[in-house]
């Protein structure tokens, strides 16, 4: 038996997945500030028209350009894993596959969307682009993107984060981004929240506001924004992850997979994982489809499905999806990223649907997971990685005590050597579990209260 499942160049998928032709419930539409929907040319300021395209798109197939599998090459198709021995210290009689996408250079899913975000926006002629990151993946991915498409790239980073993690930033520099904390002094957003509370970690919220604000501000009109995960477009650039795992699963002889999983901050590397699954499940197959988060940020799983922003300040559009309020700040206590008070609008649709079932688990657990995970298959994962692994061993166990052979397939999102310091916490007994409480919870959603509410649309097929 193979440990691991390689594909040749030449078996990469040539086109994304899209999951808006194949719901049975149409999405409903993100809405501009006087609640009535908003047309693409409203978000031309924001991002290049090639894009929104993308976002809008029905079509169920679109093409990859080749300029952009040529940088993906440089690291795709990325190996599928079988985690042998997990299952081996598990006793489990369950197989367990991973998608590692840990092997692109900046560590983690993130590049597989950044190499195409920029490569539209050159398309269209932009030569700057802004964002936010929060732990550093995606400033991180975006700053390596820029560098290779020979863009300029500008970084608002959370706060907390880089003051907490000094080498993220350093990569960005090494790949020719510009780093700065959030919030700063750089922006209207910034300078607002900074006089309301000048000791605030920062939220990805926050940064989004101040990335958002400095693209369209410029007055060459040669900025544009990029968001690492949420947007449809996103979700569909992801999508080549489990569109190579299924052609991996396929070689290897597995028919029929019985359970997917994936962490779930904005959402876009386990829908990348899981929506080419999805199709299968729409199509009549019996396959769990597992979307996991902390429980001291449960959006999917407490939060209710809302019209929402996608940042704290509310300059984005409205959009359909589970939430937690947009001023929600997540608790420092927590270690594991996957802070987002959001998720993804085709990822909360298909949760309506009962198309996936979202799992929230516990930071000691989830730490737990990551430690028994480099101790038998030897990487060290991702502190938001470590929330799929959790419900994969879960999952493994629930095999052993049934004495079912299932096929268990998680996306591991990205390696943890650049996270280290919060697995030093755990070692130190300084970690604890924080299931959100009740009152900062209903706290949080009064930022939800005089927004327009979307329908709750579903066919009750799942
Ligand atoms: C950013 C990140 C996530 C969370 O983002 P999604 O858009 O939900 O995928 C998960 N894992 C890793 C390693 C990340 O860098």
């Amino acid at each position: 038996m193979s440990v691991k499942i390689l594909l040749e160049e030449s078996e990469i998928p040539r086109q994304w997945y899209n999951l808006a032709a194949d719901l049975p419930t149409p999405m409903q539409p993100p809405l501009g500030p006087d609640g009535k929907p908003i047309s693409p040319e409203m978000l031309a300021p924001v991002f290049p028209m090639n894009i929104i395209e993308q976002e809008v798109s029905q079509e169920r197939w679109i093409n990859i350009p080749e300029e952009i599998l040529e940088i993906l090459y440089r690291w795709r198709p990325t190996p599928l894993r079988r985690a042998f021995f997990l299952e081996k210290a598990l006793g489990t009689p369950a197989r367990i596959y991973y998608k590692d996408e840990s092997v692109s250079p900046p560590g983690s899913h993130k590049p597989n969307t950044a190499v195409a975000q920029a490569w539209y926006n050159k398309q269209f002629g932009i030569k700057r682009i802004t964002t936010e990151t929060g732990a550093g993946q995606w400033g991180s991915a975006l700053s390596f993107a820029c560098c290779l498409l020979g863009l300029e790239c500008k970084v608002y980073m959370v706060r907390i984060s880089f003051d907490q993690k000094p080498f993220r930033r350093l990569m960005m520099e090494t790949w020719g981004g510009k780093c700065i904390p959030s919030p700063s002094t750089e922006t209207n957003a910034g300078r607002a929240i900074l006089e309301q509370d000048p000791d605030t970690p920062g939220s990805l919220g926050i940064a989004i506001s101040e990335a958002v604000e400095d693209a369209v501000t410029d007055e060459t009109k040669q900025t544009r924004y990029s968001l690492g995960s949420v947007l449809n477009h996103v979700m569909l650039h992801q999508t080549i992850i489990g569109l190579e795992a299924k052609k991996q699963l396929a070689k290897i002889g597995e028919k029929k997979v019985d359970i997917v999983i994936g962490c779930a901050g904005g959402g876009s590397n386990y829908a990348g994982l899981s929506f080419p699954f999805m199709a299968d499940k729409i199509a009549g197959a019996d396959i769990t489809i597992i979307p996991t988060e902390p429980t001291s940020c449960p959006t999917m799983t407490r939060g209710p499905f809302a019209y929402d922003f996608g940042d704290t300040a509310g300059m984005t559009p409205l959009l359909p999806m589970y939430s937690l309020g947009h001023t929600f700040v997540p608790p420092p206590i927590h270690a594991g990223g996957l802070r987002y008070h959001g998720i993804a609008p085709l990822v909360s649709q298909s949760i309506i649907e009962g198309l996936a079932t979202p799992r929230a688990v516990h930071q000691t657990e989830c730490y737990e997971a990551a430690v028994l995970f480099a101790r038998t298959e030897g990487v060290i994962p991702a502190p938001e990685t470590s929330h799929a692994i959790a419900a994969a061993i879960q999952e493994a166990n629930k095999a052993k005590e049934e004495g079912k052979e299932k096929v268990i397939l998680f996306n591991f999102s990205g390696h943890g050597l650049m996270d280290l310091v919060g697995y030093e916490k755990f070692f130190a007994g300084r970690l604890q579990d924080y299931p959100l409480p009740e009152e900062l919870l209903n706290k949080s959603l009064l930022a939800l209260k005089d927004l327009p509410k979307p329908k709750v649309a579903k066919s009750g097929r799942w």
